[in-house]
Order: structure tokens, then sequence, then C-alpha cells
């Protein structure tokens, strides 16, 4: 077993998507700043309405999955194939957006704190122009995990602790996505196994935190070097955060806004599919 050190420190930026959402990027902040298979994450946090209660109204995506976890606050997604989920607290949407998905994702709460996240998860080539998919995963589907001084929710993937293998709610695609969000006590250590073919993140979004005894910063993606298991350690006040892994694609990558495909053409072909009606024909 090799545990893994922090590799890289990808500080959130603030900045604004959708019709003015103030929202903090790590991942994606520019193009040379992916993790693969991972093209975006965002963590949205505000208790102010206008900072997030325009939402993003109906837009396009096509070549990759979008996964929004929502630990506060309501938001209605609707997409052009009928689908409409109403994200709760502590619920997940995952959006397949494959060969071409319109949909709109608006805030449905004009008072309180909204808190979440939304992860690109990038398909490799041979899964872009799949069909369309949506699922939206409740609270109450995600299985918790009780570990001593820790609380893990599962939220995609497989994880093995004390020889019981754990599944996530979605067990995803060709890149094997681990996603879990963890609760640590104050003080409170876990060791967790994430396979070595495995890129990943730790994010701390809450209170402090150490990755094999290295200080994390908050609301930054903690890139994970090589190894197979990853050591963390709350501070004083305990701790929360994601940890985030996949199997890396290693294929080329072009991206034009909402669109990620492999080559030129095919982000020609998809602009010319949107305007043409035909994306999600
Ligand atoms: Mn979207």
């Amino acid at each position: 077993m090799t545990t893994r050190k922090l590799k890289r420190t990808i500080a959130a930026v603030e900045t604004s998507d959708g019709a003015g959402v103030r929202i903090k990027r790590s991942i994606g902040q520019t193009q040379a700043v992916r993790l693969d298979p991972f093209l975006m994450l965002d963590e949205f946090g505000s208790d102010r309405a206008a900072d997030y209660i325009a939402g993003f109204p109906s837009h396009p995506h096509r070549g990759f999955e979008t996964v929004t976890y929502m630990i506060e606050g309501h938001m209605l997604h609707e997409d052009h194939l009928g689908n409409r989920g109403n994200l709760k607290n502590g619920g997940v949407q995952w959006m397949t957006a494959g060969r071409g998905i319109i949909h709109s994702e608006m805030p449905q709460q004009e008072a309180g704190v909204m808190r979440g996240f939304q992860l690109w998860l990038n398909l490799p080539a041979r899964d872009k122009m799949t069909d369309a998919g949506y699922r939206d995963i409740q609270p109450d589907a995600i299985p918790v995990i009780p570990q001593p001084g820790a609380t893990i929710k599962l939220i995609a993937g497989r994880l093995t602790l004390a020889g019981v293998e754990h599944l996530g709610a979605e067990l995803g695609g060709a890149t094997r996505p681990l996603y879990a969000d963890i609760h640590l006590a104050p003080d409170a250590e876990i060791t967790l196994p994430v396979a070595a073919e495995l890129c990943g993140l730790v994010y701390l979004y809450e209170g402090e935190a150490s990755l094999a005894d290295q200080p994390l910063q908050r609301s930054a993606a903690s890139e994970l070097g090589e190894g197979d298991r990853v050591e963390l350690r709350a501070g004083a006040g305990g701790a929360r955060l994601l940890l985030i892994a996949g199997k890396p694609i290693g294929e080329p990558i072009v991206q034009y806004g909402p669109f990620v495909m492999n080559t030129r053409e095919e982000i020609e072909q998809a602009l010319q599919d949107y305007r043409t009606g035909r994306l999600t024909a």
C-alpha cells in the first residue's frame, strides 16, 4: 500500500456562470487546468439569493456528464426529454449529455443558503454520442457508511472498508467514478482505498484537514499523487470534504463552452447541430 500525497493545489477562483450565478471554480478555471477524466468542478455557496436566483436557463451540452450535488437548497432540472427533477437537500442529479441535451437548472428558493457542487465528467470518444440520459438520486438513495470518527456518503463508485465492499448510488461507466462526501469528527483520522489506476482529488469545503499530514487549503481541488490509499485527518473543529476520483481517458480534448469533444471538426458539428436543432434530434 502506498499513501497518496498532495500533488498539486488548484485553488478555486470566483467567477460567474449561467445567468450570473456566483461560483468558485477549481478544475476547469482554464482549459489548461483539468484533471482527466474531470473537466470542471464548481462550488456554489451563498446565503444571498441575488448570487444564485437567476440560475442556469436553457442551455445545451454534448460529449460529457454533469453531476450536481446539492448540499443545501433546491434546484429544478428540466430537459428536452421531458425529465423534471427537483433536487433537494443532499440529492444528486446525474446527467449524461451524450450526443446532446438542452436543459435548465433553476434554483427554487428565494431565501436561505444554496450550497452544492457541479462536476463535469468527461466521456471517452466511444461514448460521446450515446443517448442523453438523466437520473435524480434522492438523498435517501445515497448510501451512508458510518466509520469511527467519520461518516461517508457514497454518491458514486465502490469503496472497500474493513473487507466490506460498499456500492455507491451510481456505478458510472468507463471512467469508474468514485464520489464521496466525507464528514470527519474533530481530530478524526481515516484511511480509504483509492485504486492506483484512478486520478483524483479531495476538496475541503468546511473545517480543517490534512492529507498524509499535508494541510489542505479550503475551497481548492487538492490533487492526489500516486498511490492506492488516502489518509485524511481532521483539525480540532472537524472537517467536511469531497473525495472524487476516476480513471483517466487519455484522449485529446477540444472544448467550446458546453461542448466537449475530441476534435475541432466534432465541435463544429456540434455547433451546427445546435443551430439547426439537430443536437437533440
Ligand atoms: Mn448545464
